[in-house]
């Protein structure tokens, strides 16, 4: 029986790991190992910290339908005591543009899975693009899916802060620490050492540390093929006044949304642009506005044409190159090592869905709510991805 777990990472996934632990069984003992509670570095303050149920399969609508009702419900979930939490949450949708035949087949299949599973999405051709957001250049568009609810964005810092908060007062111990050195012995972890020199046994541990969780991996000689990929945040004005915005996926890999009175926006490399591991932090990239990002919003936007930059940020995705899906479960070579990292660009909105699973795997042994298994860490031995077609 599983009396004590260590989670590694006390980023919005492990917090979300050690609240639903404590919740579902408050006789785990719960400790969250993190070196820096303020998350300067980590990808959960650092993101555009938006949710979106247009995904290609169907456990990744599910895992964000679920991050919903925690933006939608947020005392319900997060509040200690009677206090009132606010995630900045402003619902609104995403818009999934495609161009060729190829991309336009792409969105009518997702629809499909989207619809299955209960999303508000619709399908539109360019002219009812051009009806519905008018100042938005549509004729090269084949199809484009936009979602009518149930998306949007929020403060992906005060998520985790929220997380963290409610996992504290429901009995879980944060330890201030980088984690340093493991005890392995017959494929078990038996215990973990930190940087202050405390070593913590366990039966169970979750390794939650985003795009570090590869060299954390390394600690206890595992594969956790895990990275970080720099990507860089735009922060634009635009003198023409706009309604807010859905977040518009372009299919040049540029995307921009609304935020506040102005936007963000940023750009994802395709498979053949340089994307190197583990790059430094706060040097965003700013050539990549002027190269990549603004010929294609002033294409897209045309009042962008004028648009004038304010802002940028990066921040780590924490990639797993094989199929930009998270690992989530036991690793293959050491059982009560569970994984729960390399979700790319969607772990702010899948943290819940994903630390409600965790907790379920630790206390019954087995997925009950969402069957997690195609995020099967196994993966890493039989390079068998698990496809997700919508990433951005
Ligand atoms: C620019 C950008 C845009 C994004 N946009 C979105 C979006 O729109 N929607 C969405 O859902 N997701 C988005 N993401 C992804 C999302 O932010 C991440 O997937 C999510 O925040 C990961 O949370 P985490 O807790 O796993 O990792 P993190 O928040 O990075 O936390 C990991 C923690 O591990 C700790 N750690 C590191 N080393 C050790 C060690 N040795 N011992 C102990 N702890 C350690 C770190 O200090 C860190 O706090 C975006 C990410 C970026 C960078």
């Amino acid at each position: 029986m599983t009396q004590q777990v260590v989670v590694i990472g006390g980023g919005a996934v492990g917090a979300a790991c050690a609240l639903f632990l404590r919740r579902l069984d408050p006789t785990i003992a719960v400790t969250v190992v993190e070196p820096d509670p303020t998350l300067r570095w980590a990808s959960s303050a650092r993101s555009a910290a938006s949710i979106r149920q247009q995904f290609s399969n169907e456990l990744n609508v599910r895992l964000s339908q679920f991050g919903l009702q925690l933006l939608r419900e947020p005392e319900a979930w997060l509040a200690v005591g009677h206090e009132r939490v606010d995630l900045g949450f402003v619902e609104s949708g995403y818009l999934i543009l495609a161009t060729g035949d190829a991309g336009a087949q792409l969105l009518r299949d997702s629809h499909a899975v989207q619809r299955a599973a209960g999303a508000p999405v619709v399908l539109l051709d360019a002219r009812g693009l051009r009806e519905r957001l008018p100042w938005m250049h549509g004729d090269d568009v084949a199809l484009a899916s936009l979602g009518l609810g149930g998306e949007g964005w929020f403060d992906g810092q005060r998520l985790a802060q929220a997380l963290a908060r409610k996992a504290r007062s429901l009995g879980a111990e944060w330890h201030t620490a980088h984690v340093t050195s493991f005890d392995l012995a017959a494929g078990t972890v038996r215990a973990l050492g930190c940087s202050d020199g405390r070593r913590v046994e366990a039966d169970a541990f979750v390794l939650a540390a985003g795009a570090w969780s590869h060299a954390v991996g390394a600690l206890v000689g595992l594969e956790v093929p895990v990275f970080g990929r720099r990507r860089t945040v735009f922060v634009f004005s635009c003198p023409t006044p706009l309604p807010r915005t859905p977040l518009v996926a372009d299919p040049s890999g540029v995307w921009f949304r609304s935020e506040g009175a102005g936007f963000i926006g940023g750009w994802t490399p395709g498979e053949a642009d340089p994307d190197p591991d583990d790059p430094p932090l706060d040097q965003p990239d700013l050539h990549q506005f002027d190269e990549r990002v603004w010929p294609a919003l002033a294409h897209r936007v045309p009042a962008f044409e004028a648009l004038r930059r304010t802002g940028a940020w990066d921040g780590w995705y924490e990639v797993h190159p094989l199929d930009h899906n998270a690992l989530v479960g036991p690793h293959p070579h050491c059982a009560n090592l569970l994984l729960a990292c390399g979700f790319s660009g969607h772990g702010l909105q899948h943290a819940a869905g994903v630390g409600r699973g965790i907790a379920e795997w630790v206390v019954h042994g087995s997925w009950r709510t969402l069957d997690l298994s195609p995020l099967t860490p196994a993966r890493v031995l039989t390079g068998q991805a698990w496809v997700e077609r919508a990433i951005i």
